[in-house]
């Protein structure tokens, strides 16, 4: 089966893990053929220069294009300039446009309130220079008043010049499906490619979820919680788990695949190999 396919970094904290990741985007590269490598980017400033040369790095060194995450909340119209200004000149073509949260203690939220107002920036400063992603939430924003608020959200961001959208990794296919269906009634037409989180250690998948409001089901949860200190079967149950989720994305028509390699090339080959993923 071939489909299109991305996988996401975070930027390493030290000289040891910058090095260690460029060796996992070769692997992916070679075993995948991704169409791209997106970086992340920690609003407030909080990763702003490890992202930027992690990006630099990806672009100049793995042979796929990177993409940036670049988070607006924050910042002021000047810097997000500078900054696009900066990748335009580094020969990026597509951005992940998004607001980020504030991190607390920082009160000002700067020129932007929502991501919707990054995308119509961008398109003002940069014209059609980027391709641009944002995200969606099959299962909602945290923050959002109700489902039919965020999705009317969603479709501002659309309408503002976004080029596609990335989910928030999600384990009910349900939550997907119909978040698909709802867009589509709205007509919004951009594709909304599902993001593909392995499972390789439940602390730290249940502390993520509770924070970005993706939800573990009560059967997962309680399976994974049961494995214990046994890592080895619960990422056996847990590889399980997203291969049949991603077969059955593919077989019922995703746009595309997102992975958060959470910086590891294994879990994310193996689970393409079972899901008969072959490069595009
Ligand atoms: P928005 O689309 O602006 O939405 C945020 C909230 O505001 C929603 O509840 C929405 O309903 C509401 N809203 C939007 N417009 C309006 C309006 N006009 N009036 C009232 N309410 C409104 N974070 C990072 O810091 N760095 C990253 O690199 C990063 N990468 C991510 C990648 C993906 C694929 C995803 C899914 C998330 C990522 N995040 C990242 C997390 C993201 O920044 C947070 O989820 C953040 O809380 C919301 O960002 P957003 O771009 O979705 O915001």
């Amino acid at each position: 089966m071939s489909i299109a396919l991305s996988c996401e970094f975070f930027p390493p904290k030290s000289d040891e893990g910058a090095s260690k990741l460029m060796g996992v985007a070769e692997q992916l590269a070679r075993s995948l053929a991704p169409e791209y490598f997106s970086v992340t980017y920690g609003a407030g400033g909080s990763t702003q220069e490890r992202s930027f040369a992690t990006v630099t790095a990806i672009q100049r060194d793995s042979g796929i294009p990177a993409a940036p995450h670049l988070s607006c909340i924050g910042s002021t119209r000047e810097g997000i300039a500078a900054i696009l200004d900066d990748y335009q000149a580094q020969g990026i073509r597509r951005i992940v446009a998004l607001r980020g949260d504030l991190p607390s203690g920082m009160r000002d939220p700067g020129d932007f309130r929502f991501a919707s107002e990054l995308v119509a920036f961008i398109r003002q400063h940069s014209g059609h220079h980027f391709h641009i992603e944002v995200a969606a939430y099959p299962e909602f924003h945290p923050q959002a008043a109700n489902a039919e608020a965020d999705l009317r959200h969603f479709k501002q961001k659309v309408d503002a010049g976004a080029d596609g959208a990335i989910t928030q990794y999600f384990y009910s296919i349900e939550a997907y499906s119909r978040f698909v269906d709802d867009c589509e009634k709205m007509q919004i037409d951009i594709p909304i490619v599902p993001g593909i989180m392995p499972i390789s250690n439940y602390t730290q998948l249940a502390r993520f979820s509770d924070a970005c409001g993706a939800d573990l089901p009560r059967w997962l949860r309680k399976r994974l919680e049961a494995f214990g200190d046994d890592l080895p079967s619960l990422r056996a149950f847990g590889h399980d788990v997203v291969v049949e989720l991603t077969a059955r994305l593919i077989a019922e028509g995703a746009p595309a695949l997102h992975f958060y390699t959470m910086n590891q090339a294994e879990p994310t080959l193996a689970i393409c190999r079972d899901a008969g993923i072959v490069p595009t």
